[in-house]
């Protein structure tokens, strides 16, 4: 059975385990200590009996799929890996710790792959021994549901390790789009400079929360508003994804909206915080403004 590395057991990165665990594979999951790990699995287990209760997965799949992931207190134990996902928080200090410590682990064939929505690729490779071997895996959220990840190759990165990120992603059922090394990929590149134009509309008390959402999503008929799908990201993920794109452009039409700064520093973080432009402790979302 093939062992997938995952760092990082946040809402990525346990989507991320979930997924590669429901297609037979094995998965080895770290946080920042073990304790993070297994609440990552812990959410997983949450999903998988929400599926189990609305009949779209057998009680002892749900329980064969749990088996196959080991939360994992530190790095070391993935020197058995074939494939490692860096699925961490949006900050490249975090990460370069990250794939420093994994390169002197991981074996001499394994591929080191990064979630990452906004970094470059290139950058990242070169904090790893084998920039060859590192690549951008690129999944969308909620990962068990979404149907595309873009395969992002930096400079260095040889044609075997596209292939194999590729033969992966299609193993875990994922449509491929090979996107170019450049600030916020194809997706976010478009997305997220649309969730920040939002919040500025939103600051500028053009039109209510609400009224913002309803607008797009009948409007442009997108299944979520602008607002309750940044909710939904993170809006500190937003956040970082917009600076970025900001920093590594100079362009100031990337520059980030102060109400989305002022949300962030609130730790109003949308819905993993239970609170964002909705607060979500009640039956329904509520507008926080
Ligand atoms: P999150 O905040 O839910 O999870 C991040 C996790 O990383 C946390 O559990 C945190 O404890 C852990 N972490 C922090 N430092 C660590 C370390 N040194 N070692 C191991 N784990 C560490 O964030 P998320 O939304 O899951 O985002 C994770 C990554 O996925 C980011 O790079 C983000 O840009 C990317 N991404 C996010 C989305 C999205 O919709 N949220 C979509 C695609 C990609």
């Amino acid at each position: 059975m093939q062992t997938i590395g995952v760092i990082g057991a946040g809402q990525m990165g346990s989507g991320i385990a979930q997924t590669i665990a429901q297609h037979g594979m094995k998965v080895l999951l770290s946080d920042i200590d073990r304790p993070a790990a297994e609440r990552g699995k812990g959410a997983i287990d949450k999903a998988l009996t929400r599926l189990v209760g609305r009949g779209k997965l057998q009680a002892n799949e749900a329980e064969a799929i749990l088996a196959r992931i080991e939360p994992v207190a530190d790095l070391a134990p993935m020197a058995a890996a074939s494939f490692v996902i860096e699925a961490a928080t949006e900050n490249e200090s975090v990460k370069q710790a990250i794939f420093e410590r994994a390169g002197k682990i991981l074996g001499a064939d394994a591929i080191m792959a990064s979630n990452t929505s906004s970094i470059p690729i290139t950058r990242m490779a070169n904090w790893t021994p084998d920039p060859a071997r590192f690549i951008g895996l690129h999944f969308f959220n909620p990962v068990p549901v979404m149907g595309l990840i873009e395969v992002i190759p930096g400079l260095a990165t040889s044609s075997d390790t596209i292939a194999r990120t590729r033969a992966l992603a299609e193993e875990l059922g994922k449509e491929v789009v090979e996107v170019q090394d450049e600030p916020g990929f194809v997706v976010n590149r478009i997305l997220v400079p649309m969730l920040n134009e939002a919040v500025f509309v939103l600051g500028q008390g053009t039109a209510s929360i609400e009224d913002i959402d309803k607008g797009c999503r009948i409007g442009l008929n997108h299944p979520m508003g602008p607002l309750e799908l940044a909710d939904f990201i993170g809006l500190d993920t937003c956040l970082d994804i917009v600076r970025v794109l900001y920093t590594t452009t100079g362009d100031s039409k990337y520059r980030p909206a102060p109400l989305l700064m002022k949300y962030v520093e609130a730790g109003w973080l949308g819905r993993k915080t239970g609170k964002g432009f909705y607060d979500y402790s009640g039956e329904a979302p509520v507008p926080t403004r």
